[in-house]
C-alpha cells in the first residue's frame, strides 16, 4: 500500500506522525474517501468541493491547490491499484490542523496541516438484481451525535459509537432518528426512503452528512426523469416504506430489509431499488 504524508510517497508502514498531532488530540480534522473504478474516480469534484468546505468550517487553510489534490489522488490510484491488486480502489485522505508543542484548545496560529492519504481494497459494488443482491439488517436507534454532523471530521466516536450498538444486536448497520422521531442518517451512510410510490431522503442540514453517493443518486434519478423528495422522513414513513436503502462511497445503493423486528416492504430488494441502481451506474462516471 502506498501512502502519502506530508508532501512525500511511502510505504503504508513507514507514515508515522507525532502524538502531539491536534487530529490525534482532538480528533481536530477532516476526511474524505473517494471511491474509484478501473482508475476511475466517482464523485472527484463533489469530494474535493465537500473538503474545502470541511476545512473553511474548521478554520484550516486548504494546504493544496485543485491541481496537487489532483496529482495526489492519481498517483494514489495508480500505484495501489497495481499494489493491491484491485479495480476498485478507495482513496482516503485526512487533514488535520497539524503537530503543536503544546496542548491547547485554542487553534494555534502559524502550523502547518497534517496531509495523509492511502489507497485501500474497496468492497465490490453491490450486484444489480434483487436476486443477488447482498441486502442489510439495520436497527433503529436515537441518534445522540452532535449538532455539526454535516461536517466530515474524523471525531466519530459518536458514529462509531452507533454501528457498534447495531452490531451488538445482531445488525449491520443503525438508522438513527433525532428527537422528534425524523430519520437522520445512519451510522455511516444516507437513508432513502420508497413511501406510496415516490422517494424521500432528509434534507440536508447541521445533522447529517451531506452524503456524494446521496447527491449522485438524486441527480441520476433526475436525469431519468424520476424525482427524489428531499423532505423529512418520519419514523413512521421509514417503518411503512415500501423499500429502504443506504448510500455510501462503499455501499453505492445497498436495499434494507429489515429494521429491528420489522420487516421493509416484502422482505427483499425492490423495484425502485433496481431502477434507482441501474441510472447511478449509467451516470456515476459522468456526474
Ligand atoms: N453519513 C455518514 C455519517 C458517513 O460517514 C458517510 C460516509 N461513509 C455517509 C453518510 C455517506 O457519504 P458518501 O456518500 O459521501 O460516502
Amino acid at each position: 500500500t502506498t501512502a502519502f504524508l506530508n508532501n512525500a510517497y511511502m510505504p503504508l508502514e513507514q507514515a508515522s506522525i507525532s502524538p502531539m498531532d491536534r487530529g490525534f488530540l482532538f480528533g481536530d480534522g477532516i476526511y474524505e474517501v473517494i471511491p474509484t473504478h478501473y482508475g476511475k474516480p466517482i464523485g472527484l469534484q463533489a469530494h474535493l468541493s465537500r473538503m474545502s468546505d470541511g476545512l473553511a468550517e474548521l478554520q484550516i487553510d486548504n494546504p493544496y491547490s485543485a491541481q496537487q489534490w489532483q496529482t495526489l489522488i492519481d498517483t494514489l490510484i495508480q500505484r495501489n491499484r497495481s499494489e493491491l491488486g484491485s479495480d476498485y480502489i478507495g482513496v482516503y485522505l485526512q487533514i488535520t490542523r497539524g503537530t503543536v508543542m503544546s496542548r491547547q484548545h485554542a487553534y494555534p496560529q502559524d502550523i502547518t496541516p497534517t496531509v495523509f492519504g492511502y489507497g485501500f481494497t474497496l468492497a465490490a459494488p453491490p450486484a444489480t438484481t434483487p436476486e443477488q443482491v447482498t441486502t442489510l439488517d439495520v436497527a433503529l436507534l436515537k441518534d445522540r451525535r452532535w449538532e455539526r454532523c454535516h461536517i466530515k471530521s474524523t471525531s466519530l466516536l459518536g458514529n462509531v459509537m452507533h454501528f457498534e450498538q447495531g452490531k451488538a444486536q445482531g445488525k449491520q448497520e443503525a438508522i438513527l432518528l433525532n428527537a422528534h422521531d425524523e430519520v437522520t442518517e445512519a451510522s455511516s451512510c444516507n437513508v432513502f426512503v420508497v413511501w406510496q410510490g415516490d422517494i424521500y431522503t432528509p434534507p440536508l442540514d447541521y445533522q447529517l452528512l451531506p452524503g456524494i453517493t446521496r447527491k449522485l443518486v438524486i441527480e441520476s434519478l433526475a436525469k431519468e426523469g424520476i424525482a427524489v423528495y428531499e423532505q423529512v422522513i418520519s419514523k413512521t414513513m421509514l417503518l411503512q416504506a415500501q423499500e429502504v436503502w443506504l448510500t455510501s462511497s462503499s455501499k453505492e445503493i445497498t436495499p434494507v430489509t429489515h429494521i429491528d423486528e420489522q420487516t421493509i416492504g416484502e422482505g427483499q430488494a425492490g423495484p425502485v431499488w433496481e431502477a434507482a441502481l441501474a441510472a447511478f451506474n449509467k451516470h456515476k462516471f459522468t456526474l
